[in-house]
């Protein structure tokens, strides 16, 4: 693994020299490493937002040294930093900052058409992208008529256009609900598990940051924390949950069906063996008529037995 993002002692000041100076990055040292998902947290007016036009190169730091996939920020004229921007970054933002006249699918291209990519290869990406995000059944659709959530996927398809190293999100899930902002997320543990993405998040969401591999805190311009995140998505945990009570709702369900057979045997036995019984035994009349037979057959061997002793005595 190799290191991408490397901040060395940033300072960002706006206003420089005028009496209104502002100071908002303190001396910012940070290391990403290569395919690392990380989580920037921090108050409102911390200056995240400011971190990560830095990292993003938006903008570049008043002092400190910067360099992004081995390439200085801070030396850079104005059309290398638009060209790195371009090449090596994903932009996702909290407000989606789609272009309002087109639909997905142009949406998804314009990265492409900047960097001078053929008509039919745009095409194909884009729409391979909307799939990757689940988004091709709308293409054609403009973003006024899509939801938060699903403007949020074309911009992280749009994203991914040039096939970035790293995807930066500010607050992604901020304007979005919940169960939305999960789907969002699950965009990108997918990005970053099978794409290889370095990802930066900002986040206002604990449970979200809990989710990536590092978690860094900022606090006034300053790094107050850095700790590690479980890299993975909750729904995987609560995914197994159902399968273990599946598990044992299956087993429940045996159990009770074996209990039922054993039910059904009792059941449906006894009333066979009396019906068995019923049926086979004789009648009233039967038994009487079996005993005079018998009766009969008794005489006839005496009366045989008298006629041999008539014949004998003779
Ligand atoms: P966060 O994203 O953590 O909410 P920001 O980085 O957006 O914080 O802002 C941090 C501080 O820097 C704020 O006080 C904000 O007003 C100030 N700031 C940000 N950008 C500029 C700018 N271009 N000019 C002057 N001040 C700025
Ligand atoms: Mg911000």
């Amino acid at each position: 693994m190799s290191t991408i993002i490397k901040l060395d002692n940033i300072v960002k000041k706006f206003y420089i020299g005028e009496p209104n100076e502002l100071e908002i990055l303190h001396g910012i040292s940070l290391e990403v490493e290569e395919g690392e998902f990380v989580a920037i947290v921090g108050p409102s007016g911390s200056g995240k937002s400011t971190l990560m036009n830095m990292i993003g190169a938006l903008d570049r730091p008043t002092s400190g040294d910067y360099f992004l996939d081995g390439i200085n920020v801070g030396e850079a004229d104005d059309e290398e930093l638009s060209d790195i921007r371009n090449q090596k970054v994903g932009f996702v933002f909290q407000t989606y900052n789609l272009i309002p006249k087109v639909n997905a699918w142009k949406n998804v291209e314009l990265p492409m058409l900047y960097g001078g990519m053929g008509r039919e290869e745009r095409n194909k990406r884009s729409m391979e992208l909307l799939k990757l995000v689940e988004m091709d059944d709308r293409a054609k659709h403009l973003p006024e008529e899509l939801s938060g959530g699903q403007k949020q996927r074309v911009a992280i398809a749009r994203a991914m256009a040039n096939d970035p190293a790293i995807i930066l999100a500010d607050e992604p899930t901020g304007a979005l609900d919940s169960k939305t902002g999960r789907l969002v997320m699950d965009i990108f543990h997918k990005l970053n598990k099978e794409q290889h993405k370095t990802i930066v998040l900002i986040t206002h969401s604990p449970e979200l940051a809990e989710e990536t591999d590092r978690i860094i805190q900022i606090k006034d311009g300053v790094i107050t924390e850095v700790r590690k995140g479980s890299g993975k998505p909750l729904t995987q945990e609560t995914e197994k949950k159902p399968t273990v009570d599946k598990e044992f709702i299956d087993n429940t369900i045996k159990e009770i069906s074996d209990l039922f057979e054993q039910i059904d045997n009792i059941v449906v036995d006894e009333p066979k063996d009396k019906n068995e019984v019923v049926e086979n035994a004789p009648s009233e009349v039967e038994v009487e008529e079996k005993d005079n037979k018998e009766k009969a057959s008794a005489e006839d061997v005496n009366n045989s037995n008298d006629e041999k002793k008539e014949v004998e005595d003779k």
